[in-house]
């Protein structure tokens, strides 16, 4: 019997007699991997593979319209977990489109939790569940005005020295 040794896991294996050039043992592993890497290897060197690969999740789409409906109603859980991952990720796009159009600020995610502390807070804090969320932004500096109505690129050192 031949025995070969694995390119990925190194493990001795016996190739299959069906498949005498295998070179990948049977572990799921080894065997995810070797795929990945033929398709990876096909996308790079067949534009045709590489269009029907972009094509098809669309064409599967059009195929099976119904799908994601019925995953959702059937996985609840799931489906509002992706609301709810979906309005954050809305809030931080819109607050970076925020950011773009003022000066660039880095938008990080905290844990911080508020809590609420003081007299007449007790019934409030047991009736409402409702959760909070704090966005902390830097303070701006004011914006410069427009240093000149003409179109004309100015150099640099011209312009910090008459902002200045
Ligand atoms: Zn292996």
């Amino acid at each position: 019997m031949v025995e070969r040794r694995c390119r990925y896991c190194q493990r001795v294996f016996q190739p299959s007699k069906f498949q005498p050039r295998q070179s990948v043992c049977c572990d799921s592993g080894c065997q995810r991997r070797r795929r990945a890497e033929y398709h990876r290897g096909k996308i790079a060197a067949d534009p045709e593979y590489r269009q029907v690969c972009l094509d098809s999740p669309q064409k599967w789409r059009s195929r099976n319209p119904e799908y994601w409906r019925q995953y959702r109603e059937q996985h609840p859980a799931a489906a509002e977990r992706n609301r709810q991952q979906q309005h954050v990720r809305d809030q931080k796009r819109r607050l970076r489109n925020l950011a773009n159009n003022n000066s660039a600020f880095d938008l990080k995610h905290s844990v911080a939790e508020v809590w609420l502390v003081g007299a007449g807070l007790q019934s409030l804090a047991n009736n409402n569940s409702a959760p909070a969320q704090v966005w902390v932004l830097e303070a701006l500096p004011p914006r410069k005005p427009p240093q000149s109505e003409s179109c004309k690129q100015q150099p640099p050192g011209l312009q910090a020295a008459s902002a200045g």
